[in-house]
């Protein structure tokens, strides 16, 4: 069925609404293009909120880096295909600092250690290398780097934090590191199991703060610091982890949960807020579902189903749609395959060399180096390593040549190569 209304018009849309979607969508609309931005949740949501630059490389022997802008140095020497090789370190810098700065501005500060990574914890209690930590959590950094005498809170019904394997994965580098569970049916009226989305918004509502500290507080002995589940606030966690400090009269820090994670959805929502007030207009929750290219080279992309199907019309295109989670990729038997346009994708020539026989082989897998190949407008290419349309762009996960989950270079790579993208089309319109 085709669909009644005219098309709505603007100068980019977006495809994707993960974190290289929803930067390419800020750097768009702070240069002033019309820009439409369509997607479903993207990996985002699950984001421990910490935001990686460079954590590991090669890969093969692990090696971590505590300078990353030395790691990327390295890394664009010995793999000139990675997508951050095709960017200057000041443009992954300003785009970095944009990011940050915006979501600072809407009350999710952020901090680096002077350019450096600094140690943090996971939800397992292993420790690991991370760049932009966010405010909340940033007392946890101090803490570790000092092994000051610090308390891990768990909650008994928050049953995927585990305050005790925290403690106890890292007793032996932390020794005056100790844990506590506490109830949450004596502060809210969680039942055997609650999830961190709606413990964050209890821990906003009035009296339950006060609760939750003095819950807490008979356990603080000798702790200088205080770790929680990240689960405290969800519009304003900057505030209510201030004031669950000054209660206990100790330094409280957030400890990312496992997924789903609440400052994953805190950035969503900041992100979406946002975007919208700059003017970005916003299909979410939404997929494309075709294209066509008209003979100017606009494209046609079409939006829903039935009655309620639409089309953008658009002069150029970011693809920021992920890989195979998020549908940007689809794997089958006959191949790894990009989902809309039909996009060559680098993959191994043959199945069998998708993987290696062990799943955690240092060296990665083959199948998570696949994606679209680029050129150095982050324009995909066709067969012939040609651009496959003049403005058609793509950034993220999506990307080839990065195994982002084992170089600890997530947010770093979504967000740079997102901004690249909006920087060629800008420069191609001269805007
Ligand atoms: C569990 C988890 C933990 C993470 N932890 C960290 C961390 O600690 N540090 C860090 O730096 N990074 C982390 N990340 C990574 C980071 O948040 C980004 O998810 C990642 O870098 C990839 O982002 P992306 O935007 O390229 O893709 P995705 O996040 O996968 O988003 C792809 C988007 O494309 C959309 N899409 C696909 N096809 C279509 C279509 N046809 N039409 C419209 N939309 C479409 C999807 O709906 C989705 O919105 C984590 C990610 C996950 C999943």
């Amino acid at each position: 069925m085709m669909p009644k209304d005219a098309p709505t018009e603007c100068e980019l849309t977006v495809i994707g609404c993960g974190l290289s979607g929803m930067a390419a969508a800020l750097f768009a609309a702070q240069k002033g293009i019309s820009t439409v931005q369509v997607g479903v949740n993207g990996g985002l949501i699950f984001a421990s909120g910490y935001l990686d630059l460079l954590g590991i490389h090669p890969m093969e022997t692990g090696k971590t880096w505590s300078e990353p802008w030395a790691g990327i140095a390295e890394l664009t020497y010995d793999w000139p295909e990675h997508p951050y090789a095709r960017l200057k370190k000041k443009t992954i810098r300003t785009a970095f600092e944009k990011v940050v700065s915006f979501l600072g501005e809407n009350g999710l500060s952020y901090r680096e250690a002077g350019n450096q990574n600094s140690e943090v914890m996971t939800p397992l209690g292993t420790i690991r290398n991370t760049y932009y930590v966010p405010e909340t959590m940033w007392e946890g950094v101090r803490a570790l780097k000092e092994k000051r005498p610090c308390l891990i809170i768990g909650f008994e019904e928050l049953v995927d934090f585990s305050a005790a394997q925290i403690a106890g994965t890292l007793k032996e580098k932390w020794p005056r590191l100790r844990w506590q569970n506490v109830r949450l049916s004596e502060i809210t009226w969680a039942g055997p199991a609650v999830s961190g989305d709606i413990l964050a918004r209890d821990m906003e509502m009035p009296g339950n703060l006060e609760k939750l500290a003095n819950s807490i507080r008979p356990h603080t002995g000798d702790a200088e610091v205080i770790g929680i589940p990240a689960v405290l606030g969800m519009e304003r966690s900057q505030e209510v982890v201030s004031k669950l400090s000054l209660a206990l009269g100790v330094r409280v820090f957030e400890i990312p949960t496992m997924p789903l994670s609440v400052p994953g959805l805190r950035m969503n929502a900041v992100f979406s807020q946002g975007l919208s007030d700059a003017g970005v207009e916003l299909f979410f929750p939404e997929r494309i579902s075709s294209w066509k290219q008209e003979s100017d080279g606009t494209f046609i992309l079409g939006l829903g189903k039935g009655a309620a199907s639409r089309q953008i019309r658009t002069e150029g295109v970011i693809l920021a749609s992920g890989r195979f989670w998020a549908k940007g990729l689809r794997a089958d038997r006959d191949g790894i395959r990009e989902t809309l346009f039909d996009l060559p994708v680098h993959q191994p020539r043959d199945r069998e060399a998708w993987h290696h026989q062990q799943f955690l082989d240092l060296q990665g897998h083959p199948a998570n180096r696949a994606g679209l190949s680029i050129d150095d407008q982050f324009r995909p290419l066709d067969l012939t390593g040609k651009p496959a349309f003049e403005k058609l762009f793509a950034a993220g996960s999506i990307l080839a040549h990065q195994d982002w989950i084992r170089m600890k270079c997530g947010s770093g790579l979504a967000i740079s190569s997102a901004y690249a993208t909006v920087t060629a089309f800008s420069n191609m319109r001269g805007k």
